[in-house]
């Protein structure tokens, strides 16, 4: 049970009740060695409301079959909710239309997606593709890849001691051979929110497509795929208080009907003989197979659960959490934060001299606080740093000011110990 803190406290916490919040998560009850488990490690995945479980069970029990090729009773209910799911998406980052929606694993997959079947038909040698230098494994590797295969060129966004992106590089790097500007709208290891509404701007002006890393993004402010004028939007469910194993690329209808599949199979055809196939229409010409039918209703019961609450006040709050935290950890003797954009969503990456980020996160599993240490699957930023790895603490809508002063306490106490 979490005690509510003395009003001084709360003040910075007021935007909605959290405690009653916390009541929808029934993980974070959980008692860590008779601590209160205090969650930090919401950019590697957030706990799930009792919504979101209750629909899972609830498809299982009550609605399972599988959709888009049966005629019978479950068949079409659960068609009717997994089409209904893609319609939530889309009202929650307002696409234009629900053929822009395409329910992928995750993140990962989705920007694989757009590397295998934008990258195959539009690359030749010599092409470039823009990154940047804060980008997720998952936002290098796939375009490696295909550039290796199509003998084109990686382009990298060199970013200042901040975790900014310099811009004037950005501009430098764009050319005629510039095929693609791929990046994160937030860095789940720096927490620099980037200025990708001028990016897309600029890139536009040449013709550049752009696509947009969204997985720590959607979860904390409010996206308008219309209003940013992106063509490509990649997220994960789990991060967005979902299930695991759902994510979303959301592509610009034009680009989508210009591309050709990913992968072949079951429900993405029109017609098939051994001469020839022709696709079905989008959105399915990207679903190939047995789709993650539980998972995607999951995911727009998630929606609905945050829709709830409403984004501008998560991202009040959160912000709200950053400050404060920012402020307990600066007090840490010893303590340096890693990534000090100005514009900064809720990650606190950090480092000590003296003390490695594994050592930090084992004792402050000691107390009950989780964190994640390591790289966070972005080893060129560790490079750029010229550290091995950093301790994150990331923060989500249940979070709260108590739980924060736990962690800078319990950092208090390691540097007294080492
Ligand atoms: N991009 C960013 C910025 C991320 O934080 C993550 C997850 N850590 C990913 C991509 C990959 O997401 P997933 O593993 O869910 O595909």
């Amino acid at each position: 049970m979490i005690v509510k803190p003395e009003p001084a406290v709360q003040e910075t916490n007021n935007i909605y009740d959290v405690y009653r919040i916390r009541e929808d998560f029934p993980i974070l009850k959980t008692k860590v060695r008779n601590k209160p488990l205090v969650y930090f490690d919401n950019a590697a995945t957030t706990q799930k409301p009792q919504q979101v479980i209750d629909t899972l069970s609830k498809y299982y029990n009550s609605m399972n079959a599988n959709i888009h090729r049966g005629v019978h009773y479950l068949s079409n209910i659960a068609t009717d909710a997994y089409e209904d799911a893609r319609i939530k998406v889309k009202n929650f980052i307002n696409a234009a239309s629900e053929k822009e929606i395409i329910f992928t694993k995750g993140t990962t997959e989705s920007i694989n997606l757009v590397a295998n079947s934008f990258g195959k038909s539009n690359l030749k040698e010599g092409d470039e593709i823009i990154i940047s230098n804060m980008e997720h494994h998952s936002n290098i590797v796939p375009w490696q890849l295909i550039c290796n295969e199509k003998k084109a060129k990686l382009k990298i966004i060199p970013i200042d001691d901040n975790g900014e992106i310099i811009f004037d590089e950005f501009v430098k790097l764009i050319s005629d051979k510039t095929k693609l500007i791929s990046i994160v709208y937030i860095s789940n290891s720096l927490g620099t929110i980037n200025p990708v509404k001028d990016i897309i701007e600029i890139a536009h002006k040449y013709d550049i497509p752009v696509l947009l890393d969204a997985a720590q993004t959607v979860n904390h402010k409010t996206v308008d795929v219309q209003k940013l004028d992106c063509d490509f939007l990649a997220f994960s469910g789990h991060k967005l208080y979902g299930p695991t194993g759902i994510g979303v690329l959301y592509g610009k209808e034009k680009f989508l009907e210009a591309m050709p599949p990913f992968m072949g199979g079951g429900d993405m055809i029109a017609k098939v003989t051994f001469e020839e196939t022709t696709y079905n229409e989008l959105p399915y010409k990207f679903e190939a197979g047995t789709s993650n039918i539980a998972d995607a209703i999951g995911l727009g019961s998630a929606i609905d659960y945050i829709t709830s609450i409403g984004m501008e006040k998560i991202f009040v709050h959160e912000a709200s959490l950053l400050e404060y935290a920012t402020q307990k950890l600066e007090e840490v003797p010893g303590l340096k934060i890693i990534g000090t954009a100005k514009q900064k969503s809720a990650v606190i990456s950090f480092v000590f001299d003296n003390i490695h980020p594994h050592d930090v996160g084992t004792f402050l599993d000691f107390e009950g606080v989780a964190v994640r240490t390591g790289h966070h699957c972005t080893q060129p930023v560790m490079q750029r740093y010229n550290i091995p790895a950093t301790s994150r603490a990331s923060f989500g809508l249940y979070n709260t000011t108590e739980e924060i002063d736990t962690l800078a306490d319990s950092l208090k106490r390691i540097v007294e110990v080492f």
